[in-house]
Order: structure tokens, then C-alpha cells, then sequence
């Protein structure tokens, strides 16, 4: 990541109290200049895209841009369609396969 970019905020818990830190450089936001976040510029925790930091971002913890929340929503919703009729115990291996899928990745 070059010296200048828009920071990559996740909100965590640090001695000083929970804070939007950047985990690609150093910078945080002090407490008292938080008010100035809403309205710049983040990039996503998932995809790198650049998305506007607005009060509805900070909700999370770990923003993401409206594209992955996209994404994020139909998989679950397909997750539902696919699994959520199922009532049986045993474990689904289609189920199982996506899991591994996540924990190896695709690298
Ligand atoms: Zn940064
Ligand atoms: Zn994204």
C-alpha cells in the first residue's frame, strides 16, 4: 500500500479504548476526531475497492463496501434456500466441502 491511500478501518479494542485503526499502515482515528470519518473515503476489509465511510458503515466492525455486503447477503440468502429446509442431524457434505473451501482458501 503506498504512504497515501484511503485507510482501511476496522474498528478494534485497544488500551486507549475501541478505535478505527487502519491495518495497513499506522494510522488511527483519536477518539475525539472520530466525528470527522463519516463522509471520507475506506477501503474494503474483503475486495481492496475504495467505498464511502458513512454512520452505516460504522456499525461494523469490519466495514466492507456495498458490493461485498451484496454478496454477503445473497450467500446467505442462497445458504438458507439451499440448507435451511433441512432438518437432519447428519452433517451435509455440501455443507462440509464450502466450510473446507473457506478455512483452505482459494490460494
Ligand atoms: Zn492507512
Ligand atoms: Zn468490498
Amino acid at each position: 500500500m503506498p504512504m497515501k491511500h484511503p485507510h482501511k478501518y476496522s474498528h478494534v479494542k485497544t488500551p486507549i479504548g475501541k478505535l478505527w485503526v487502519c491495518s495497513e499502515c499506522p494510522h488511527y482515528m483519536p477518539k475525539h476526531m472520530e466525528f470527522l470519518l463519516p463522509g471520507r473515503k475506506a477501503t474494503c476489509n474483503i475486495c481492496d475497492n475504495v467505498y464511502d465511510f458513512t454512520p452505516e458503515k460504522m456499525e461494523s466492525d469490519q466495514p466492507i463496501c456495498d458490493e461485498c455486503e451484496l454478496a454477503r447477503k445473497l450467500r446467505i440468502q442462497d445458504r438458507e434456500e439451499k440448507y435451511g429446509q433441512s432438518n437432519s442431524d447428519e452433517p451435509n457434505e455440501e455443507m462440509l466441502a464450502e466450510l473446507a473451501k473457506i478455512v483452505i482458501g482459494d490460494k
